[in-house]
């Protein structure tokens, strides 16, 4: 068994990469893989985890993107973060993810609602500022219910007090991930489909137009319907098929690391074809990949 999509607190996750892998050894995953919000920066420790303790792992990112209203979420693989161009892109999204937290708080403010940058960052800890935190805080002020009250009054998309973050196009982001030597993988499908259920088949076009080398077909939402009509979308399009739990935090009601929701199970075959793919590309990789080989 492998997991192919955590996160940490390189982004809104809780534990830092070399926990996640600690724990990964733990559970006797095959492989790991950490594909924080559109950031590289938990990947050294990845790395470097992932060699002390002999575990394969993956280095990732996972970028926010766009196409025709769907906002969908894209997976790159074996990036190297080095290349200008691909550091330009994520040192251009990590200043909009630093100034979007105060731009919230602003408008809240400006809402006559009493809240301060430093009570959302007290909040978020050691993770990066998101909505969730700034709603937390909204919460325990008594000025919205709870968490979905927040998000469908002040914080959800098209309300008062909503900023976006920027976003980089899909072709932007699979030729981000390409020159990078990585893996473009669209992330769970299924949850395209819930907010736009005839927006997937075309989308899924466009992106294999633009690149795109994988889909996730086993996710800790997924149906059984759904992981067998994704796979067999791959295999028609000679596409990889890659899994994971979304894994943010332990012991919440959230996904597990490598279980999911309990039923989630990566085949190792998923993590052994990216991983023939990605040494193709960068042979450097091979040891992350294969370590003790
Ligand atoms: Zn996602
Ligand atoms: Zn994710």
């Amino acid at each position: 068994m492998v997991d192919l999509h955590t996160h940490s607190t390189a982004s809104d996750g809780t534990w830092p990469p070399g926990r996640i892998v600690e724990e990964a050894a733990r559970l006797g995953l095959r492989a790991v893989g950490l594909t924080d919000h559109d950031s590289v920066d938990g990947n050294a420790e990845l790395v470097e985890a992932g060699r002390a303790l002999g575990v394969a792992v993956v280095p990732g990112v996972e970028i926010s993107t766009r196409w025709k209203d769907v906002t969908f979420h894209l997976l790159g693989y074996g990036i190297d973060p080095r290349i200008p161009e691909v550091r330009a892109a994520f040192e251009r999204l990590a200043r909009s993810r630093e100034t979007r937290a105060p731009r919230m708080v602003a408008r809240l403010q400006n809402l006559g609602i009493p809240i301060t940058l430093d009570e959302v960052r007290t909040e978020a800890g050691a993770a990066l500022v998101g909505r969730p935190h700034v709603a937390r805080v909204l919460v325990r002020k008594g000025v919205v219910r709870d968490v979905q009250d927040a998000f469908d009054r002040l914080l959800g998309r098209g309300k008062p007090a909503y900023v976006d973050k920027d976003r980089l196009d899909p072709a932007e982001a699979c030729r981000t991930i390409r020159r990078a030597g990585g893996v473009a993988v669209l992330a769970h499908p299924g949850l395209i489909e819930e907010d736009a259920p005839d927006l997937l088949r075309p989308l899924l076009d466009h992106l294999v137009d633009l690149g795109l080398e994988g889909v996730e077909a086993f996710y800790s939402r997924h149906t059984r319907e759904q992981q067998e009509r994704y796979r067999s979308f791959a295999a028609r399009r000679n596409l990889l098929v890659t899994g994971g739990s979304d894994f943010h935090e332990p012991g919440s009601d959230g996904p597990a690391l490598g279980t999911g929701y309990g039923a989630l199970k990566v085949p190792d075959a998923c993590f052994e074809a990216l991983a023939r793919l990605l040494e193709d590309r960068r042979p450097e990789l091979g040891p992350v990949l294969r370590p003790g080989l």
